[in-house]
Protein backbone atom coordinates (compact mmCIF):
# COMPACT_ATOMS: atom_id res chain seq x y z
CA UNK A 1 0.00 0.00 0.00
CA UNK A 2 1.71 3.35 -1.03
CA UNK A 3 1.45 7.08 0.70
CA UNK A 4 -1.31 7.91 -2.47
CA UNK A 5 -3.61 5.03 -1.31
CA UNK A 6 -3.15 6.16 2.46
CA UNK A 7 -3.83 9.86 1.65
CA UNK A 8 -7.03 8.34 -0.66
CA UNK A 9 -8.59 6.36 1.41
CA UNK A 10 -8.36 8.74 4.43
CA UNK A 11 -9.69 11.69 2.71
CA UNK A 12 -13.21 8.88 1.62
CA UNK A 13 -13.21 8.39 5.84
CA UNK A 14 -13.03 12.19 6.34
CA UNK A 15 -16.39 12.59 4.10
CA UNK A 16 -18.05 9.90 5.87
CA UNK A 17 -17.14 11.26 9.40
CA UNK A 18 -18.94 14.54 8.48
CA UNK A 19 -21.51 12.68 6.39
CA UNK A 20 -22.47 10.62 9.55
CA UNK A 21 -22.53 13.57 12.20
CA UNK A 22 -19.25 12.67 13.91
CA UNK A 23 -16.12 14.82 14.66
CA UNK A 24 -13.74 12.06 14.50
CA UNK A 25 -13.16 8.32 14.25
CA UNK A 26 -10.83 6.73 16.56
CA UNK A 27 -8.76 4.04 15.16
CA UNK A 28 -7.11 1.22 16.83
CA UNK A 29 -4.10 -1.23 15.67
CA UNK A 30 -6.16 -3.92 13.89
CA UNK A 31 -7.98 -4.34 10.00
CA UNK A 32 -9.30 -0.28 10.07
CA UNK A 33 -5.97 1.15 10.94
CA UNK A 34 -4.19 -1.29 8.31
CA UNK A 35 -7.10 -0.55 5.59
CA UNK A 36 -7.26 3.22 6.20
CA UNK A 37 -2.67 3.64 6.60
CA UNK A 38 -1.32 0.63 5.34
CA UNK A 39 0.01 0.52 9.31
CA UNK A 40 0.25 -3.23 10.36
CA UNK A 41 0.39 -2.73 14.02
CA UNK A 42 -0.35 -5.55 16.45
CA UNK A 43 -3.19 -4.48 19.16
CA UNK A 44 -1.03 -4.37 22.49
CA UNK A 45 -2.06 -2.79 25.94
CA UNK A 46 -0.43 0.51 25.40
CA UNK A 47 -2.65 3.33 23.22
CA UNK A 48 -1.72 3.60 19.44
CA UNK A 49 -5.12 5.36 17.88
CA UNK A 50 -5.48 7.30 14.58
CA UNK A 51 -7.72 10.43 15.03
CA UNK A 52 -9.42 10.64 11.64
CA UNK A 53 -11.62 14.28 12.16
CA UNK A 54 -14.06 15.50 9.53
CA UNK A 55 -12.12 18.39 9.20
CA UNK A 56 -8.04 18.97 9.31
CA UNK A 57 -5.68 16.53 9.38
CA UNK A 58 -5.37 13.21 10.54
CA UNK A 59 -2.74 12.41 12.97
CA UNK A 60 -1.85 9.09 15.58
CA UNK A 61 -0.76 8.59 18.63
CA UNK A 62 1.71 6.15 19.58
CA UNK A 63 3.66 4.80 22.40
CA UNK A 64 7.16 6.20 22.27
CA UNK A 65 8.51 2.97 21.85
CA UNK A 66 6.67 2.55 18.43
CA UNK A 67 7.30 5.76 16.89
CA UNK A 68 9.72 4.30 14.68
CA UNK A 69 7.60 1.27 13.73
CA UNK A 70 4.93 3.63 13.03
CA UNK A 71 6.82 6.15 10.98
CA UNK A 72 8.14 3.65 8.71
CA UNK A 73 5.03 2.53 7.54
CA UNK A 74 2.94 4.08 5.30
CA UNK A 75 2.07 6.47 7.80
CA UNK A 76 5.56 7.91 7.49
CA UNK A 77 5.22 8.54 4.15
CA UNK A 78 1.61 9.84 4.26
CA UNK A 79 3.06 12.88 5.67
CA UNK A 80 0.63 12.07 9.20
CA UNK A 81 1.48 14.07 12.43
CA UNK A 82 2.35 11.30 14.99
CA UNK A 83 2.46 12.59 18.84
CA UNK A 84 4.42 9.91 20.66
CA UNK A 85 3.93 9.43 24.05
CA UNK A 86 6.35 8.18 27.22
CA UNK A 87 5.63 5.39 29.66
CA UNK A 88 4.10 7.89 32.51
CA UNK A 89 2.18 10.13 30.48
CA UNK A 90 -1.68 9.96 29.83
CA UNK A 91 -2.21 8.93 25.82
CA UNK A 92 -5.86 9.42 26.75
CA UNK A 93 -5.46 12.67 27.68
CA UNK A 94 -3.32 13.29 24.34
CA UNK A 95 -6.16 12.20 22.16
CA UNK A 96 -8.58 14.67 23.81
CA UNK A 97 -6.50 17.24 23.48
CA UNK A 98 -6.81 16.49 19.81
CA UNK A 99 -10.37 16.84 19.60
CA UNK A 100 -11.36 19.77 21.38
CA UNK A 101 -14.87 20.27 21.27
CA UNK A 102 -16.00 17.53 19.62
CA UNK A 103 -19.15 15.90 20.55
CA UNK A 104 -19.16 12.10 19.19
CA UNK A 105 -16.81 10.13 18.29
CA UNK A 106 -16.68 6.88 16.28
CA UNK A 107 -15.27 4.22 17.87
CA UNK A 108 -13.28 1.07 15.88
CA UNK A 109 -15.45 -1.76 16.07
CA UNK A 110 -12.50 -3.76 17.36
CA UNK A 111 -11.32 -1.54 19.76
CA UNK A 112 -10.75 -3.16 23.15
CA UNK A 113 -12.91 -2.36 26.13
CA UNK A 114 -10.14 -1.11 28.32
CA UNK A 115 -9.34 1.58 25.53
CA UNK A 116 -12.66 2.38 25.13
CA UNK A 117 -13.54 3.29 29.01
CA UNK A 118 -10.03 5.18 28.77
CA UNK A 119 -11.07 7.74 26.16
CA UNK A 120 -14.50 7.78 28.15
CA UNK A 121 -12.73 8.94 30.72
CA UNK A 122 -10.78 11.44 29.09
CA UNK A 123 -13.80 12.74 27.11
CA UNK A 124 -16.76 12.16 29.45
CA UNK A 125 -18.55 14.50 27.98
CA UNK A 126 -18.49 13.11 23.97
CA UNK A 127 -20.76 10.77 22.76
CA UNK A 128 -19.25 7.42 21.94
CA UNK A 129 -20.46 5.56 19.20
CA UNK A 130 -19.09 2.82 16.08
CA UNK A 131 -16.53 3.90 13.62
CA UNK A 132 -18.34 0.94 11.52
CA UNK A 133 -20.44 2.96 9.37
CA UNK A 134 -17.37 5.16 7.92
CA UNK A 135 -14.54 2.04 7.85
CA UNK A 136 -16.93 -1.26 6.74
CA UNK A 137 -19.01 1.36 4.18
CA UNK A 138 -14.94 1.98 3.06
CA UNK A 139 -14.20 -1.50 2.95
CA UNK A 140 -16.88 -3.00 1.71
CA UNK A 141 -15.89 -2.02 -1.69
CA UNK A 142 -13.09 -3.47 -2.97
CA UNK A 143 -10.48 -1.37 -5.19
CA UNK A 144 -9.00 -3.59 -8.52
CA UNK A 145 -6.47 -3.69 -5.94
CA UNK A 146 -8.12 -5.75 -3.64
CA UNK A 147 -9.72 -7.86 -6.14
CA UNK A 148 -6.61 -9.00 -6.88
CA UNK A 149 -5.25 -9.84 -3.94
CA UNK A 150 -8.55 -11.34 -3.33
CA UNK A 151 -8.28 -13.88 -6.77
CA UNK A 152 -4.97 -14.34 -5.45
CA UNK A 153 -5.86 -15.46 -2.28
CA UNK A 154 -8.64 -17.76 -3.81
CA UNK A 155 -6.31 -19.06 -6.33
CA UNK A 156 -4.20 -20.35 -3.25
CA UNK A 157 -7.02 -22.07 -1.24
CA UNK A 158 -8.14 -23.84 -4.87
CA UNK A 159 -4.81 -25.03 -5.30
CA UNK A 160 -5.35 -27.14 -1.19
CA UNK A 161 -8.62 -28.21 -1.99
CA UNK A 162 -7.27 -29.86 -5.42
CA UNK A 163 -4.62 -31.83 -3.21
CA UNK A 164 -7.26 -33.49 -0.98
CA UNK A 165 -7.45 -37.05 -2.40
CA UNK A 166 -3.73 -37.12 -1.24
CA UNK A 167 -5.29 -37.06 2.83
CA UNK A 168 -9.19 -37.66 2.62
CA UNK A 169 -8.98 -41.48 3.48
CA UNK A 170 -10.61 -43.70 5.00
CA UNK A 171 -8.87 -44.86 8.43
CA UNK A 172 -7.20 -41.89 8.99
CA UNK A 173 -8.90 -38.51 11.52
CA UNK A 174 -9.74 -35.49 10.94
CA UNK A 175 -6.86 -34.11 12.72
CA UNK A 176 -4.47 -36.15 11.02
CA UNK A 177 -6.05 -34.82 7.95
CA UNK A 178 -6.03 -31.21 9.16
CA UNK A 179 -2.29 -31.20 9.78
CA UNK A 180 -1.88 -31.70 6.46
CA UNK A 181 -4.04 -29.67 5.04
CA UNK A 182 -2.60 -26.88 7.33
CA UNK A 183 0.72 -27.36 5.77
CA UNK A 184 -0.80 -27.03 2.79
CA UNK A 185 -2.33 -23.80 3.00
CA UNK A 186 0.97 -22.68 4.04
CA UNK A 187 3.09 -24.22 0.68
CA UNK A 188 0.20 -22.47 -1.29
CA UNK A 189 1.67 -19.27 -0.38
CA UNK A 190 -0.70 -18.10 2.88
CA UNK A 191 1.05 -16.42 5.46
CA UNK A 192 -1.03 -17.62 8.49
CA UNK A 193 -3.82 -20.74 8.71
CA UNK A 194 -6.59 -19.27 9.97
CA UNK A 195 -8.84 -22.23 10.27
CA UNK A 196 -9.14 -25.74 9.12
CA UNK A 197 -12.42 -27.84 9.36
CA UNK A 198 -12.49 -31.36 8.73
CA UNK A 199 -16.35 -32.45 9.63
CA UNK A 200 -16.84 -36.19 8.51
CA UNK A 201 -20.02 -37.98 8.69
CA UNK A 202 -22.14 -37.14 11.54
CA UNK A 203 -19.65 -33.92 12.32
CA UNK A 204 -20.28 -32.62 9.27
CA UNK A 205 -24.41 -31.85 10.82
CA UNK A 206 -21.87 -29.23 12.91
CA UNK A 207 -21.33 -25.93 10.68
CA UNK A 208 -18.31 -24.83 12.36
CA UNK A 209 -16.88 -27.86 13.69
CA UNK A 210 -13.26 -27.87 13.58
CA UNK A 211 -11.28 -31.27 13.46
CA UNK A 212 -11.51 -33.81 16.59
CA UNK A 213 -9.83 -37.92 16.56
CA UNK A 214 -12.69 -39.54 14.86
CA UNK A 215 -11.70 -41.99 12.19
CA UNK A 216 -12.80 -41.32 8.66
CA UNK A 217 -14.98 -44.07 7.74
CA UNK A 218 -15.59 -45.80 3.72
CA UNK A 219 -18.82 -43.86 2.62
CA UNK A 220 -18.58 -40.71 4.96
CA UNK A 221 -19.10 -37.33 3.48
CA UNK A 222 -16.47 -34.72 4.31
CA UNK A 223 -17.16 -31.04 4.83
CA UNK A 224 -13.47 -29.48 4.00
CA UNK A 225 -13.81 -25.74 5.09
CA UNK A 226 -10.31 -23.79 4.83
CA UNK A 227 -9.19 -20.29 4.93
CA UNK A 228 -5.61 -18.15 5.98
CA UNK A 229 -4.16 -15.12 5.41
CA UNK A 230 -2.26 -14.30 2.12
CA UNK A 231 1.15 -11.38 2.84
CA UNK A 232 -1.01 -8.88 1.71
CA UNK A 233 -3.23 -9.20 4.90
CA UNK A 234 -6.35 -10.54 2.15
CA UNK A 235 -8.47 -14.08 3.65
CA UNK A 236 -9.13 -16.81 1.65
CA UNK A 237 -11.92 -19.35 2.63
CA UNK A 238 -13.81 -22.09 0.75
CA UNK A 239 -15.63 -25.30 1.30
CA UNK A 240 -15.84 -28.14 -0.91
CA UNK A 241 -17.79 -31.45 0.43
CA UNK A 242 -16.49 -34.79 -0.66
CA UNK A 243 -16.97 -38.26 -0.25
CA UNK A 244 -14.88 -40.74 0.62
CA UNK A 245 -16.04 -43.49 -1.80
CA UNK A 246 -19.59 -43.85 -2.73
CA UNK A 247 -22.08 -42.20 0.09
CA UNK A 248 -25.72 -43.55 0.82
CA UNK A 249 -28.27 -42.26 -1.85
CA UNK A 250 -29.81 -39.65 0.34
CA UNK A 251 -26.68 -37.79 0.77
CA UNK A 252 -26.45 -37.58 -2.73
CA UNK A 253 -30.22 -35.83 -3.02
CA UNK A 254 -29.60 -33.83 -0.64
CA UNK A 255 -26.14 -32.80 -2.20
CA UNK A 256 -27.57 -32.16 -5.71
CA UNK A 257 -30.23 -29.57 -4.03
CA UNK A 258 -27.71 -28.00 -2.70
CA UNK A 259 -25.50 -27.52 -5.23
CA UNK A 260 -28.71 -25.85 -7.11
CA UNK A 261 -28.88 -23.74 -4.49
CA UNK A 262 -25.52 -22.26 -4.35
CA UNK A 263 -25.97 -21.81 -8.32
CA UNK A 264 -28.98 -19.86 -8.00
CA UNK A 265 -27.42 -17.06 -5.39
CA UNK A 266 -24.57 -16.93 -7.27
CA UNK A 267 -26.11 -16.76 -10.26
CA UNK A 268 -28.90 -13.95 -8.68
CA UNK A 269 -25.83 -12.14 -7.32
CA UNK A 270 -24.70 -8.30 -9.09
CA UNK A 271 -24.89 -5.18 -8.52
CA UNK A 272 -28.74 -3.71 -7.49
CA UNK A 273 -29.74 -6.53 -5.45
CA UNK A 274 -29.87 -6.36 -1.55
CA UNK A 275 -27.83 -9.10 0.14
CA UNK A 276 -31.23 -10.38 1.51
CA UNK A 277 -32.26 -11.40 -2.35
CA UNK A 278 -29.15 -13.07 -2.35
CA UNK A 279 -29.74 -15.33 0.56
CA UNK A 280 -33.30 -15.71 -0.34
CA UNK A 281 -31.97 -17.22 -4.04
CA UNK A 282 -30.24 -20.13 -2.24
CA UNK A 283 -32.87 -20.57 0.69
CA UNK A 284 -35.59 -20.98 -1.44
CA UNK A 285 -34.07 -23.80 -3.20
CA UNK A 286 -33.07 -25.38 -0.20
CA UNK A 287 -37.25 -24.55 1.00
CA UNK A 288 -38.64 -25.81 -2.17
CA UNK A 289 -37.17 -29.27 -1.62
CA UNK A 290 -37.70 -29.82 2.51
CA UNK A 291 -34.76 -29.28 3.74
CA UNK A 292 -35.76 -26.06 4.51
CA UNK A 293 -35.13 -26.51 8.58
CA UNK A 294 -31.52 -27.71 7.92
CA UNK A 295 -30.09 -24.83 6.80
CA UNK A 296 -29.14 -23.11 9.38
CA UNK A 297 -27.02 -20.25 8.85
CA UNK A 298 -26.93 -16.57 6.43
CA UNK A 299 -25.48 -17.36 3.14
CA UNK A 300 -22.53 -15.90 3.45
CA UNK A 301 -20.24 -13.08 4.63
CA UNK A 302 -17.71 -9.98 3.38
CA UNK A 303 -14.07 -11.11 3.16
CA UNK A 304 -11.77 -8.80 2.77
CA UNK A 305 -8.84 -7.76 5.00
CA UNK A 306 -10.42 -10.10 7.45
CA UNK A 307 -12.72 -13.23 6.75
CA UNK A 308 -15.71 -11.79 8.14
CA UNK A 309 -16.63 -8.64 7.56
CA UNK A 310 -19.69 -6.99 5.93
CA UNK A 311 -21.70 -7.04 3.91
CA UNK A 312 -23.40 -9.95 5.53
CA UNK A 313 -25.72 -11.71 3.23
CA UNK A 314 -28.73 -12.38 5.32
CA UNK A 315 -32.26 -11.94 5.76
CA UNK A 316 -32.77 -8.51 6.67
CA UNK A 317 -29.94 -7.01 5.62
CA UNK A 318 -31.35 -4.71 2.40
CA UNK A 319 -27.77 -3.28 1.56
CA UNK A 320 -27.83 -2.84 -1.93
CA UNK A 321 -24.89 -4.50 -3.71
CA UNK A 322 -22.52 -2.59 -5.49
CA UNK A 323 -19.69 -3.60 -8.20
CA UNK A 324 -16.58 -4.04 -6.43
CA UNK A 325 -18.28 -5.72 -3.36
CA UNK A 326 -16.58 -9.26 -2.20
CA UNK A 327 -18.03 -11.90 0.06
CA UNK A 328 -18.75 -15.65 0.07
CA UNK A 329 -21.82 -17.43 -0.80
CA UNK A 330 -22.13 -20.67 1.31
CA UNK A 331 -24.97 -22.15 1.80
CA UNK A 332 -25.13 -25.71 3.38
CA UNK A 333 -28.10 -28.28 4.82
CA UNK A 334 -27.14 -30.09 8.02
CA UNK A 335 -29.11 -33.28 9.67
CA UNK A 336 -28.00 -33.90 12.73
CA UNK A 337 -26.63 -37.35 13.52
CA UNK A 338 -26.25 -38.36 10.01
CA UNK A 339 -24.21 -36.03 7.72
CA UNK A 340 -23.88 -32.29 6.60
CA UNK A 341 -22.69 -30.21 3.60
CA UNK A 342 -21.58 -27.14 2.36
CA UNK A 343 -20.43 -25.42 -0.47
CA UNK A 344 -18.44 -22.24 -0.49
CA UNK A 345 -17.07 -19.63 -3.42
CA UNK A 346 -15.76 -16.14 -2.90
CA UNK A 347 -17.58 -14.27 -5.56
CA UNK A 348 -17.10 -10.23 -6.36
CA UNK A 349 -19.58 -7.74 -7.66
CA UNK A 350 -18.70 -6.93 -11.43
CA UNK A 351 -20.60 -4.59 -13.09
CA UNK A 352 -23.38 -6.91 -13.82
CA UNK A 353 -22.93 -10.08 -12.47
CA UNK A 354 -20.19 -11.79 -10.01
CA UNK A 355 -16.67 -13.16 -10.66
CA UNK A 356 -15.71 -16.36 -9.10
CA UNK A 357 -12.78 -16.63 -6.87
CA UNK A 358 -12.90 -19.59 -6.16
CA UNK A 359 -12.79 -22.71 -9.25
CA UNK A 360 -12.69 -25.93 -8.30
CA UNK A 361 -15.42 -28.00 -9.31
CA UNK A 362 -18.84 -28.23 -7.58
CA UNK A 363 -19.85 -31.45 -8.54
CA UNK A 364 -19.46 -33.86 -5.28
CA UNK A 365 -15.80 -35.45 -5.90
CA UNK A 366 -16.20 -39.00 -4.83
CA UNK A 367 -12.42 -39.74 -3.77
CA UNK A 368 -11.01 -43.11 -4.17
CA UNK A 369 -11.19 -45.54 -0.58
ZN1 LIG B 1 -18.42 -19.76 9.15
ZN1 LIG C 1 -15.66 -21.06 5.07
ZN1 LIG D 1 -17.10 -18.36 4.90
Amino acid sequence: MNHATTADRLKRAQQLVAANGLDAILVTPGPDLRYLTGYDAVPLERLTCLVVPATGAASVVVPLLEQAAATASPIGAAGLQVHPWGESEDPYALVAALLPGAQAVGLDDHMWAAKVLGLRTAMPGVEQLLAGPVTSRLRMRKTPDEVQALREAGAAIDEVHARMAEWLKPGRTEAEVGRDISAAILVAGHATVDFVIVASGPNGASPHHEVSDRVIERGDPVVVDIGGTMPSGYCSDSTRTYAVGEPVPDFLALYEVLRAAQEAACRWARPGVTAASVDLAAREVIEASGYGEAFIHRTGHGIGLETHEEPYIVAGNELVLEAGMAFSVEPGIYLPGRFGSRIEDIVVCTEDGVERLNLQPRSLLILEA
